[in-house]
């Protein structure tokens, strides 16, 4: 989380980019943001709580500087206020840090013998102390941060200005992400591509352990021992406006009516290449999915549609949790790990344990080039371009569309004749399938209608089971993380243990029920909540279609292959979250406490 961007140039325009490139990554973080640049007067530190904006009028655009870094925080260690907030300085130096240094409290006892009166609560006043106690020692910013990268523990992706040097911009990369932009007589730093997209589109992407001196029109790269080492140019694939707002109040409403199309690129990609880029299935016994937050929905979501029509265990690990449990796991299974960024900082870990435990691994990761994708065997990219929004909508589909391509492969090698019947003309069903769901997004008044009649509640319960229980988590974190509403998903069946006692007159349950396997018993579950007062919206598909006096609204979604339904299936409860929050007039693209990509345990 947090996003840092840094500029060395000739044309003096580093605040425009400074503020430009942190306006493009505050969906990393926006606690508070600030800058530092060399103008005619010396080093400038600016920094403020809160939004960008608030920064942004603060700052005069008339100074001219050719060197500057900057920062949208995320907090993780130290409240949100100016204080706390980057950039640092101690000494000669002066940062801006992207993740945690796990041993500052020792670091910093150290420090403070050492003379260094640190005046903020955060880890990264202490990475700036002791790069600075680094840099006096040897007079030579390359051993300082060789010696920096042995004694800090942890992540960081670090940008640094200092003092006796104006002519370099230092950066410096371990378990953050970093790239370093490279323009005509100007480079650049940044947490993310679209920062520097507005001025260049070709970036190289610092590994764990290295480091970069940059000039203008030079850029040394060093690893771990200080040597220097070259690395390959890449180009960004995708075109500016992938990253702009198109007309749409919001990058999430965008990114939910964008979901045709990105299901549709998704699909030409691995139609194309006859899905010969997927693992070889037949040699594993079990997959083991790890990820976090809304990938691990799309991995339940997965686990359904691969266990039932693919006839092989699946086992969903939230990484958080993998990392520190005991595994049992051997060269028989198959690891895929799932992450927007492919910098989740947990399922990156968690990649690497597989790894140790023998396994193969498999990433479905939407950002080329990120920790994850290189870290794995197999590559599996979603192609749902740039994802702004905090909320993820876009990117879970294509994770979803990924599964069910995978879920179709190994069905495909299975002799289950009753199941390769349900699912025979996938191939047809995933070309037609953006139709379909572009027809769902073409009539969304119900959903407001749905909105206006439960914003104002204060709690929500979304009940199904098996895959609509998937479903069901997913709607629930969307609805939760943008409009603040308290939201519970449950296994329809377990509801009667304990939380229906907390079903009232009024209170609003939304009961999927789309797998005819087992619908009819959701139904009953659904009558439950009704005869207790509930205000029940059901959500069904045309060919399970039920009426009766058990709901008072209902959504007949259409019928696709069963290994697509849940991505027709999703299209209402996204928009129901964005019309809910828009509703209680909360900040849809940037939630309170959340960041888009978690590079922090
Ligand atoms: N640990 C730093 C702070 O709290 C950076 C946080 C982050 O990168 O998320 O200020």
């Amino acid at each position: 989380m947090c996003g840092i961007v840094g500029y060395i140039g000739k044309d003096k325009k580093a605040l425009n980019v400074l503020i430009d490139g942190l306006e493009h990554l505050e969906y990393r973080g926006y606690d508070s943001a600030g800058i530092a640049f060399i103008s005619k007067d010396g080093l400038n530190i600016q920094k403020e709580k809160g939004r960008i904006s608030n920064l942004k009028e603060k700052i005069n655009f008339n100074n001219e500087s050719n060197l500057g870094i900057g920062h949208t925080r995320w907090a993780t260690h130290g409240e949100a206020n100016k204080v706390n907030s980057h950039p640092h300085k101690c000494g000669k130096l002066t940062i801006v840090h992207n993740g945690i240094i796990e041993n500052y409290i020792e670091l910093k006892e150290k420090l403070k013998e050492l003379g260094y009166k640190l005046k903020s609560d955060t880890d990264t006043e202490v990475a700036c102390a002791l790069l600075d106690y680094l840099y006096n020692k040897y007079n030579d910013m390359n051993l300082a941060i060789k010696d920096f990268e042995e004694i800090a523990k942890g992540a960081y992706a670090i940008g640094i200005i200092c003092d006796d040097d104006y002519d370099n911009l230092y950066a410096i990369k371990k378990n953050s992400p970093l790239i370093i932009g490279i323009g005509n007589n100007e480079n650049f730093i940044a947490s993310d591509v679209p920062a520097i997209l507005e001025y260049t589109s070709k970036y190289i992407v610092l590994e764990d352990g290295e480091f970069a001196k940059i000039t203008s029109n030079d850029i040394k790269i060093f690893d771990k021992n200080a040597d220097n080492i070259n690395h390959d140019i890449k180009e960004f694939d995708g075109s500016k406006e992938d990253i702009g707002k198109n007309g749409y109040n919001h990058y999430m409403l965008k990114e939910i009516h964008e979901q045709p199309e990105v299901i549709k690129k998704t699909a030409n990609h691995y139609l194309e290449n006859n899905f010969n880029e997927l693992p070889d299935f037949s040699k594993y016994k079990k997959i083991t999915i790890v990820a976090c937050g809304s990938a691990m929905h799309a991995g339940l979501v997965g686990k359904n549609l691969i266990e039932k029509y693919g006839n092989i265990p699946v086992e969903i690990e939230i990484a958080s949790e993998f990392r520190y449990k005991k595994l049992f796991l051997d060269k028989d299974t198959l690891v895929i790990a799932i992450s927007q960024s492919g910098e989740t900082a947990d399922t990156l870990e968690a990649i690497k344990i597989a790894k140790e435990n023998g396994c193969d691994t498999a990433g479905i990761i939407n950002v080329k080039e990120s920790s994850i994708a290189r870290n794995v065997d197999t590559i599996l990219y979603t192609y749902a371009g740039p994802e702004i929004a905090v909320a993820t909508t876009k990117a879970y589909s294509a994770q979803v569309e990924l599964l069910s391509i995978i879920a179709y492969n190994i069905a495909k090698s299975s002799n289950d004749i009753n199941k390769l019947t349900e699912i025979n003309n996938f191939l047809d069903d995933l070309r037609k399938l953006p139709i379909v769901m572009q027809e769902i997004l073409n009539n969304t008044d119900k959903y407001k209608d749905i909105a206006n009649n439960i914003y104002d509640k204060n709690d929500i319960f979304f009940i199904g089971r098996g895959i609509d229980y998937a479903l069901c988590m997913e709607g629930s974190l969307k609805l939760k993380e943008i409009s603040y509403l308290h939201s519970e998903a449950y296994a329809a069946g377990e509801l009667k243990h304990g939380t229906i006692s907390l079903i009232d007159k009024g209170v609003p349950v939304i009961g999927i029920a789309t797998d005819d396997a087992i619908c009819d018993k959701t139904i009953s579950n659904i009558k439950e909540v009704k005869s207790r007062g509930a205000n029940v919206i059901y959500l069904t598909t045309a060919s399970l279609n039920k009426d009766g006096d058990f709901y008072n609204e209902k959504i007949v979604l259409p019928i696709v292959n069963p290994l697509l339904q849940p991505l027709v299936n999703i299209l209402p409860l996204q928009l129901i979250a964005y019309e809910v929050a828009k509703k209680r007039g909360c900040n849809i693209d940037k939630p309170k406490n959340l960041a888009k990509s978690v590079t922090v345990e």
